[in-house]
């Protein structure tokens, strides 16, 4: 595997594969690989893309700098992991080269509905994230990108950000969350959990289901209700929900009495400090 630090290079990489009439294949990510990130390196697409992968801990999408600086890392595993799954490139920028190829005069227009669920309670996250995508698409200029929609929200801005700002020539492909065996959502942050805390943590998800059975078969539900009463369960047991929504995956609408089709569940929590986001389709 090629591992490549610098963006001069990457661009003449990419544009020696794409001489060559290769495809290529984005997979972003922050590092402190796990097996959710595995499987957004499993498309049968695979077989004639060349498969980039960037690593790049964004500082700019932290607005907590403790969680910044006590983001895991693991450089040598993830090498590792990325080898054995044949990852052709792995692009690694520095912090400094990265934030400086950011032009002052680069517009960045975030898609609607980025105030609410994740954009309200963390300031400036959004933005953050956008920069840098819309920097390594610039660098990779990849056919494909792979993103997980464990990252709902993130992953409609990235589709703003392929249509408005590449002409939809980037294939964006939305890949399934990836859950250990108690359901709770892999996630790079769950490292900074006792194992007792994240089998109290997988109760958030295993809720998620039972709302979701509720929703879908008591027709006179309420949402606002069943809000309540989750959250205060869940306190009981430690965790602290910083949101939990009913919402329309298509625009994050609040739903209407009848509403059946496109409902998605929200949920943001903390627990001995970590934060955790998870969804789950109705
Ligand atoms: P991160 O390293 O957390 O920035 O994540 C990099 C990519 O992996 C993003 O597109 C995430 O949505 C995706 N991802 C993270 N966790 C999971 C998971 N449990 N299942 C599937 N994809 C995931």
């Amino acid at each position: 595997m090629k591992i490549i630090t610098s963006i001069k290079d990457q661009t003449d990489y990419c544009n020696s594969l794409r001489k060559k009439g290769e495809s290529i294949s984005l997979i972003p990510t922050m590092g402190n690989l796990h097996k959710g990130h595995e499987s957004l390196l499993f498309d049968p697409s695979y077989i004639k893309n060349k498969k980039i992968v960037s690593l790049f801990v964004n500082p700019l999408q932290f607005n907590n700098s403790d969680d910044y600086k006590n983001y895991p890392k693991s450089i040598d595993a993830d090498i590792e992991i990325l080898e054995k799954n044949k990852v052709d490139c792995l692009f690694m920028p520095s912090e400094d080269e990265i934030l400086g190829d950011i032009s002052e005069s680069e517009s960045f227009d975030l898609p609607e509905h980025m105030n609410i669920l994740c954009g309200k309670y963390r300031d400036g996250h959004f933005l953050g994230v956008f920069k840098i995508i819309k920097q390594l698409f610039k660098i990779v200029r990849p056919t494909a990108a792979y993103f997980g929609k464990k990252d709902y929200q993130q992953l409609i801005m990235i589709n703003h950000i392929a249509k408005e700002y590449f002409k939809n020539e980037i294939k964006i492909v939305a890949c399934d969350t990836i859950r250990e065996d108690n359901g709770l959502a892999m996630s790079s942050r769950n490292n900074r959990m006792t194992k007792s805390q994240r089998n109290i943590a997988s109760f958030v998800y295993k809720k998620l289901v039972v709302l979701r059975e509720i929703i879908k078969t008591d027709k006179n539900y309420n949402f606002k209700e069943l809000q309540k009463i989750s959250i205060k369960e869940l306190s009981i047991i430690g965790i602290k929900i910083e949101y939990l929504e009913l919402l329309s995956s298509n625009n994050f609408s609040v739903i209407q009495k009848d509403d059946t089709d496109n409902l998605m569940l929200f949920v943001a929590f903390y627990i001995s400090g970590v934060r955790l986001i998870d969804n789950i389709e109705v």
